[in-house]
């Protein structure tokens, strides 16, 4: 290293921490990143992880909603991210027939039969279209407000075209909001799951945990479309890494922080190299790429409460696409979001079981087909012989059932959701498990201990806490990025500190670089 003195150290380098060195890196600022694992991305990585197969999976996350546009350009970012023509697809058994409920991006003709279909009638559809409609233009109006500083929400009202559907999600419980736009069971579940994505919530508390869930996943961009990102997460993170590189910051990798001092002279941060060896580095500000309760530990503090998880993730490579009991061509039934056992009122069994300390049987779960929409995460042969990817995301399955013993409950998730999805297909899945260089089937899950023993989150929560709205909570924060802390020179840019942090975005980082350089 060159020099011991930055304009800024950031602290973690996952997505958000590499976004903010680029933009301070831009502004001409000396900035260095400090990673405890010997490659950045955080949560948005790829990785080959079934020996000798060459397919490089989403290992933590997958789809990107959220990244801003304005950030791609902004940074010069190389990411590719295509549109699912297939928005979801819901097997389930009806009047003792397997039937199943698609919706098709952009919904077309083909959509509002399916819905006719299963609820007999065209009221669901049509409703199903208006409330989207809604929501959509709701998205519109709020999304450009997250890449500015923050205004409180009645601040944003004027500046609203359906200012009603954005006080109804903020004040009923989203269970009620879904509920008095659409009716059957079945299509209720589709909407609500995006209110429990990584949180474990009630869908009929009026304490806003699942609306800000839902809020978030339907406000990306203005659309809220989830999209593929070619060559997975991975790729997104490798090139804001090769932003923060091309504006000059220096990224070092097996880097453990260790302490965080800040006071209004500057900033040291000490650290430990892959061999043991401790460095300290001075800094005139810090940027926290970790977990709140990271920093708290860092900075010598008593962490708040860990936050809660709420999923349990599995990767999965198959050698074929399973056939379905439905009969829909796999090809278009993975094409979207496949949901399963996520009726409203499964839902609700699911949160009850969970609350009560058990794993909820049936799982509420989801799968996402990621080779389908870009096999160039498959090696040669892999994509020779047909092999395509399944990534399973269980809801209701909150840390403290793990806690007890992680190896066994996470071994009984596993099979309730692989009995899950049994119970759509036609044909068993371990026919068309691939097998790695063992002989194992290619099929590994994560609890969210797992994910916070490998990743530093804590609790294994996805978005490193509670969603917040975002907008300001109060007077006190108008005007600010949300990212502040109680030191001016240390600032957020990790998901759970920054207000509109969560999720694959790089809105913290953006954010956190933007507090920094006003301070300029
Ligand atoms: C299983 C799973 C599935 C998900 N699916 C999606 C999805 O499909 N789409 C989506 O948008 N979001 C998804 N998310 C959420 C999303 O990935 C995260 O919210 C986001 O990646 C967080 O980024 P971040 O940069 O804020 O923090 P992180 O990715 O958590 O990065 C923090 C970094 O800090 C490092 N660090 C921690 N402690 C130290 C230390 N002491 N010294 C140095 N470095 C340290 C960590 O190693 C890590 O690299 C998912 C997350 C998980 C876990």
């Amino acid at each position: 290293m060159g020099t011991t003195r930055y304009d800024v150290v950031v602290v973690g380098g996952g997505h958000n921490g590499l976004v903010a060195a680029a933009y301070l890196a831009r502004a001409g600022k000396s900035v260095l990143v400090l990673e405890r694992l010997g490659y950045v991305g955080g949560a948005a990585v790829s990785e080959a992880i079934f020996p000798g197969v060459d397919v490089r999976l989403s290992k933590y996350s997958y789809l990107v909603s959220l990244l801003p546009d304005q950030i791609v350009a902004d940074l010069g970012l190389t990411v590719a991210l295509v549109d699912r023509t297939v928005s979801s697809y819901t097997p389930l058994r009806s009047g003792g027939r397997d039937v199943g409920l698609l919706v098709q991006r952009p919904a077309g003709e083909r959509t509002r039969q399916s819905f006719l279909e299963l609820t007999g009638a065209d009221v669901d559809y049509d409703a199903w279209h208006e409330f989207y409609a809604r929501i959509e233009i709701l998205a519109q109006d709020l999304a450009p407000t997250l890449l500015e500083p923050l205004v409180t929400a009645e601040q944003i009202e004027p500046r609203l075209r359906d200012p009603q559907v954005f006080t109804d999600l903020r004040e009923l419980p989203l269970a009620a909001f879904v509920g008095r736009s659409l009716i059957d069971d079945h299509v209720r579940g589709v909407a609500l799951t995006d209110g429990l994505i990584g949180t474990f919530a009630d869908l009929h508390a009026t304490d806003g945990l699942a609306n800000r869930c839902f809020l978030y996943h339907l406000i990306g961009n203005g659309s809220g479309q989830w999209r593929v990102p070619i060559g997975g997460m991975g790729a997104v993170s490798a090139s804001m890494a090769e932003a923060a590189r091309r504006f000059g910051a220096e990224l070092t990798v097996g880097a453990t922080v260790s302490s965080v001092g800040v006071d209004a002279s500057g900033a040291e941060v000490s650290w430990t190299d892959e061999t043991g060896a401790t460095h300290a580095v001075s800094a005139d500000a810090v940027v926290s790429g970790v977990a709140p309760q990271v920093l708290d530990r860092l900075r010598g503090r008593t962490p708040a409460p860990r936050p809660v998880g709420a999923q349990l993730k599995i990767n999965i490579i198959l050698t074929r696409l399973p056939q379905l009991r439905s009969g829909l061509d796999p090809a278009m039934a993975f094409a979207g979001t496949l949901h399963v056992n996520q009726a409203a009122s499964q839902l609700d069994s699911a949160y009850a079981a969970a609350s009560a300390g058990r794993l909820p049987d049936p799982l509420p779960f989801e799968v996402y087909c990621h080779s389908l929409a870009d096999p160039s995460i498959l090696g040669p042969s892999e994509h020779a012989a047909g092999y395509q990817t399944l990534t399973l995301f269980g809801l209701h399955t909150p840390t403290a059932l793990f806690d007890h013993d992680n190896d066994v409950v996470r071994t009984e998730a596993t099979r309730l959701a692989v009995e899950g999805l049994n119970g759509v297909l036609a044909e068993p899945l371990e026919d068309c498990l691939a097998l790695d260089a063992a002989g194992a089937p290619c099929l590994q899950a994560a609890s969210p201990l797992d994910v916070e023993a490998a990743l530093a989150m804590p609790g294994g929560n996805i978005f490193h806490g509670d969603l917040s709205w975002p907008w300001a909570s109060d007077a006190s924060q108008v005007g600010t990025w949300g990212v502040e802390t109680d030191e001016p020179r240390l600032v957020y840019a990790a998901s759970g500190g920054a207000v509109r942090g969560g999720a694959v975005s790089g809105i913290g980082g953006h954010n956190a670089a933007h507090a920094l350089l006003a301070l300029d």
